[in-house]
């Protein structure tokens, strides 16, 4: 199969799985053409995944596309975006049809339920490397960003964070003992629905691509602000619970551990009753886990009251440890 093949056959698939009406010109010329809604921002987002960096180099073809899409959404939902169009960039080692089929399958599907029409993109030969641009919407003025948190603030975060790091933990480690932590590593659910929701609510948001500690950094240091976290108030999923019984241990995965793809976000605490309300009809759990300080930096609580240090969840070596190598 040539690459002209490929590109015929992932035109006509694209088309089946996502045709949009703001799409003029999609796969086909030197690029695509795409309607901005009136009165609306265009919000763009770039995420690449390297075989071996980003994702375990056993990890199926349809894997990796529903995760090359995933964390894009992902970034779309932390502005408070509405995704509406992809491009791909695509290094494949050789033009194997099984693999690009199930890619493309794990990448659509998922396009599919966003209303996310592939539109454009680029196909070269060379070790496996996955760049997928999303460009969406917001009505204007209104996108979510690191800066705007302020004291006083709720410091929250959506569903549970750590099943991503435990999967990986138990991949380098060998053999994998859970499916189900697994599946949070190769699948991981973007928070669209929820960022949306958070519109005019949250007064400052980023995902959790790196770990919380890190990932809230940023929040803090674009809002000139610190924060103290109740590390009792971390959600925890089951699975998580069963392998890891530990709270230091646990904690170091919650705090630091990446793959995670949750929202973390900043909203004034009269907005609390608010926020689970509109989080409730976007089918998501939040939890509050902090607040917003004037003192900068991050401080972590346990549930007796003491301060842990970061470096004392093994935050630097984990900090390394959330890529594959
Ligand atoms: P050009 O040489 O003008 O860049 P290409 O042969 O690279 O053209 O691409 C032809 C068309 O196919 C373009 O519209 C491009 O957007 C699309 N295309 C190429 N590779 C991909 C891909 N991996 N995913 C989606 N569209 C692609
Ligand atoms: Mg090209």
């Amino acid at each position: 199969m040539s690459e002209f093949d490929w590109i015929a056959w992932l035109k006509n698939k694209a088309q089946q799985s996502g045709a949009r009406d703001d799409v003029v010109l999609g796969i086909g010329d030197d690029a695509a053409i795409c309607s901005v809604p009136a009165g609306m921002q265009l919000i763009t987002c770039t995420d690449t995944l390297v075989s071996g960096v980003h994702f375990p180099e056993d990890t199926r073809a349809a894997d990796i596309g529903y995760k090359a899409l995933a964390v894009n959404l992902s970034d779309m939902a932390a502005m408070g975006a509405e995704p509406a169009w992809m491009s791909l960039a695509l290094t494949v080692p050789d033009m194997d049809w099984d693999w690009l089929q199930n890619f493309s399958e794990g990448l659509l599907d998922l396009a599919g339920e966003y209303r996310v029409a592939l539109i454009g993109g680029d196909t070269t030969r060379g070790p496996l490397s996955v760049t997928v641009t999303v460009q969406g919407f917001v009505p204007a003025g209104s996108a979510l960003r690191r800066a705007g948190a302020r004291v006083g603030d709720d410091v929250w975060v959506t569903g549970s964070l750590g099943d991503a790091a435990a999967a990986l933990q138990q991949y380098k480690h060998g053999p994998m003992q859970s499916m189900k932590l697994r599946h949070r590593l190769d699948r991981p659910t973007p928070r669209v629905a929820a960022g949306l929701a958070l519109r005019g609510l949250a007064s400052a948001a980023i995902d959790i691509s790196d770990g919380l500690a890190q990932d809230l950094g940023h929040i803090l240091s674009s809002s000139s602000v610190g924060a103290e976290l109740e590390l009792g108030r971390l959600p925890v999923s089951a699975s998580l619970l069963d392998f890891h019984k530990d709270d230091a241990a646990r904690w170091a995965l919650q705090l630091s551990g990446g793959d995670d793809y949750e929202l973390c976000f900043t909203a004034p605490p009269a907005e609390a009753f608010a926020i689970e309300q509109v989080m409730a009809a976007a089918g998501v759990t939040a939890s509050v886990i902090g607040h917003i300080t004037a003192e900068p930096g991050l401080r972590c609580l346990t549930p007796d009251g003491e301060h842990l240090a970061l470096e004392q969840t093994g935050y630097r070596h984990f900090a390394e440890a959330t890529h594959v190598h």
